[in-house]
């Protein structure tokens, strides 16, 4: 399994009630020693590519550190973080797209970044950069963090994107979970696209305080389902981490590890992958 991950991605010490700036080299750690992963360097996204999907003075601000990032305050280092975290959501994207088969992008922090504004940890909208950068290919973006994907609705409304299909899941319109997964596979037909982005999001789980209507059981199926779904229909799959903001850190780790299962699961032995 193809891991696009660059040490510039993560920020130590983010003052922030969220731990995804600090995620992605905790769980790189633990995925080393325990799965079959290749860790491959992404390549950064320029300010120009940013502005494909953001208005460009609120690009260069938040670059530049004169506006707020999605944390709300002005880190130069999680705005120097920035573009190498989309470039890793695009970089894997473009992978799975000329290889097929599965591709991980261990980020968040990019569904409620508007055109132009940050909100909600999330500072620019990587899912919309990819599937922008992506065009004309057509692209599907599964979001399921338990909170509506508000950014990326913003972004397609106000560019008028028509590559784009977007789902985004939750309680508010299926309040129960079984029901939700036995509605995924069509949920995915309905979409189409030639490439899914899938946002696994661990704040789905019951005990989050942000948020909660997943039993980890009910996690492990959601994400068994996507990659399922993608390997029989040969889509190509690029997933990432989003949302998990358990006191217990380790528990979110672990159900970003049991992602990472299903889809060793579904996609097969790493080591026969070219
Ligand atoms: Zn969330």
């Amino acid at each position: 399994m193809k891991v696009f991950y660059s040490p510039h991605q993560s920020v130590a010490g983010n003052d922030s009630f969220s731990p995804s700036a600090g995620k992605p080299e905790r769980l790189l750690a633990q995925w080393l020693e325990r799965y079959p992963i290749q860790v491959v360097d992404p390549q950064p996204v320029s300010e120009a590519d940013f502005c494909l999907a953001h208005d460009p003075g609120f690009v260069n601000g938040v670059l530049a550190a004169r506006l707020s990032n999605g944390f709300g305050n002005k880190n130069p280092e999680v705005a120097a973080s920035l573009p190498w975290t989309t470039g890793s959501l695009v970089s894997a994207a473009r992978y799975a797209l000329e290889h097929g088969g599965a591709a991980c992008s261990p980020t968040s922090g990019f569904h409620h970044a508007r055109y132009a504004s940050s909100h909600g940890f999330c500072t620019f909208n990587g899912l919309m950069v990819a599937a922008i950068l992506l065009k004309p290919r057509r692209v599907a973006i599964l979001d399921c963090d338990y909170h509506y994907g508000d950014g990326t609705d913003d972004i397609i409304q106000k560019l008028k994107v028509d590559t784009v299909s977007h789902y985004t899941t939750g309680a508010r319109d299926c309040p129960d979970p079984d029901k939700f997964l036995e509605e995924l596979p069509a949920i995915l037909e309905r979409m189409g696209g030639e490439i899914l982005i899938y946002q696994a999001g661990a704040d789905a789980h019951l005990w989050d305080p942000l948020g909660g209507w997943m039993t980890s059981v009910q996690m492990r199926r959601r994400d068994r389902l996507v990659f399922e779904y993608c390997k029989a229909r040969a889509l190509p799959v690029v997933w990432n981490l989003a949302g998990g903001y358990q006191e217990d850190f380790q528990a979110v780790l672990d159900l970003h590890h049991a992602t990472m299962e299903e889809c060793l699961a579904v996609f097969g032995d790493p080591s026969k992958e070219g």
